[in-house]
């Protein structure tokens, strides 16, 4: 049976691009009375969090993403979150040592930044090799002995080409020089990606691995791996990355890139999953509308075009304007709007905020308004401030906008004491330097707390608002 996955790394906001990725997997192993799995690569402890795991499981499933393994539903090749499995790697790792095809390597991140300079300095941009990275086993034993750390690396060709099979590409030639020989395991015991990554594809029984165009580099190593351990490599199918309108990289500098910002707009599941599925692909009979299972019954991995498909929210509207009049009858377009703008979830947020500052229920939309909208029409009269000038706002505006991008902990109080800090360093009284902010996110100064209303409206609307008041 065909067996596909999706194996996003819980480290931030659920991203579209994982959306997109997870829909065609499932697609194509819907076509083929499949089965879909979805794994968790928190491999890297040190970003990995609870919270992103369970915001990318909700988001796919709020999509209609539903998945037949995984780990809150268990499966039969569990566990499924590569941080519960741990222990497998490391055998995998000394077997591939014993076998010679990956050695220890105990060279000290000085000797490397060392060896790697000496390169550089004579032309050679090639990636350091085993004949760079493996002491003389005198020295070898000396530092095991001594008790000194060592990563595990496997032995890679020195040169020639290296021929990766792709379903959409055909036949590609890398070159081995390119390919360093890559670490497996790290010196805590922690296996990296590309060991984890292929141990379990083989373990769950992956036969088609469909992924982001941005691995394809990775594909040599991965195909040695699997000569090494002599498993059948699952075919492998790289799709074009999502664009922004200017085709660079969807990147959340540009465009809002996390699927918890659609949610927070208020596009329907079905009309964001139909846009995603128009990346790169079209039904057979070209219609721009189609529901998931729609597209499951026409869908061919085949037609996926590789010019990257752009990504862009003005379409995606359009398409969601589609859908809410054709779809939603006046009781459901009621009862759906209840459920996003006043479910309790959302209200508990945003009440404790407003009761203090109201008299009447009528006085709560003015005020709470700007949690239910998308960008707000700021001009330069709502920038008047008595001593700040257009100059000056602007100027805050563009350094907080530089900061919130790079913001990872979106806490109210880590977003306090970020700006706090950047504005006093710019020469601001706190107060002046929050009031574009203020302006930006809600609309008006005469709102409540700013960083409060950026935690509840989340990253990338808050960044969103803040580039829209700059535009
Ligand atoms: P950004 O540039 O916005 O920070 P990123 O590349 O750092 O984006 P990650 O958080 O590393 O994004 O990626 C999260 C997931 O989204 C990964 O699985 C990655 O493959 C996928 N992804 C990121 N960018 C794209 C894209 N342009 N198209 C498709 N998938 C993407
Ligand atoms: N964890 C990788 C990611 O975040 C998975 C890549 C793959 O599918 O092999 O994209």
């Amino acid at each position: 049976t065909v067996r596909t996955r999706v194996a996003p790394s819980p480290t931030g906001d659920p991203h579209v691009g994982t959306a997109y990725i997870a829909l065609f997997n499932l697609a194509f192993a819907r076509q083929h009375g499949g089965e879909f799995i979805l794994r968790i690569e928190d491999t890297d402890q040190t970003r990995s969090t609870a919270e992103s795991e369970q915001a990318i499981l909700d988001s796919l499933r709020w999509l209609g993403l539903e998945w037949d393994e995984g780990p809150d539903i268990g499966g039969p090749h569990g566990p499924y979150r590569q941080s519960e499995r741990k222990h497998i790697y490391k055998d995998y790792a000394m077997h591939l040592v014993e076998a010679g095809h990956a050695f220890l390597c105990f060279r000290t991140p000085e000797e490397l930044d060392e060896l790697r300079e000496t390169r550089r300095a004579s032309g050679d941009h090639t990636a350091l090799k085993q004949s760079d990275l493996e002491l003389p086993a005198e020295e070898a034993d000396r530092r095991r002995a001594a008790g000194m750390p060592f990563v595990v690396r496997m032995r890679v060709p020195e040169s020639g080409v290296c021929v990766i099979d792709d379903m959409l590409r055909g036949p590609m030639e890398l070159d081995w020089a390119q390919v360093d020989a890559q670490i497996l395991l790290k010196s805590d015991g922690m296996p990296t990606y590309h060991l984890a990554n292929i141990v379990d594809d083989h373990l769950m029984q992956i036969t088609h691995v469909i992924r982001g165009e941005e691995w394809i580099n990775s594909a040599p190593k991965h195909k040695l791996l699997y000569e090494y351990f002599g498993w059948d490599m699952p075919k492998l199918c790289h799709m074009p990355l999502l664009r922004n309108p200017d085709k660079s990289k969807l990147s959340k500098r540009k465009n809002p890139t996390s699927i918890l910002y659609y949610q927070r707009m208020g596009y329907l599941p079905e009309a964001l999953l139909n846009y995603l599925g128009r990346m790169g692909w079209s039904m057979p009979d070209e219609r721009e509308k189609f529901s998931r299972d729609e597209m499951f019954s026409h869908f061919d991995l085949t037609r996926v075009s590789l010019g990257g498909p752009v990504f862009d929210q003005e379409k995606l509207s359009w398409l969601n304007g589609v859908w809410i009049r054709e779809d939603l009858s006046t009781e459901a377009f009621a009862a759906e709007f209840q459920k996003w703008a006043l479910n309790p979830e959302y209200l508990m947020q945003i009440i404790p905020l407003i009761q203090p500052r109201v008299e009447k229920f009528s006085d709560v939309a003015p005020l709470a308004g700007f949690f239910l909208s998308g960008m707000l029409p700021v001009t330069a009269d709502s920038f008047a401030h008595k001593s700040l000038t257009q100059e000056d706002c602007r100027r805050i505006l563009q350094f907080a906008s530089w900061y919130l991008d790079k913001q990872t902990q979106w806490h109210k109080d880590a977003l306090f004491s970020g700006l706090k800090t950047l504005g006093e360093g710019m020469g601001y009284k706190v107060r002046d330097f929050l009031f574009p902010l203020f302006v930006a996110i809600a609309g008006t100064s005469q709102s409540v707390s700013v960083v409060d209303s950026m935690q509840i409206l989340g990253p990338d609307m808050s960044r969103a608002r803040v580039r829209f008041a700059l535009d």
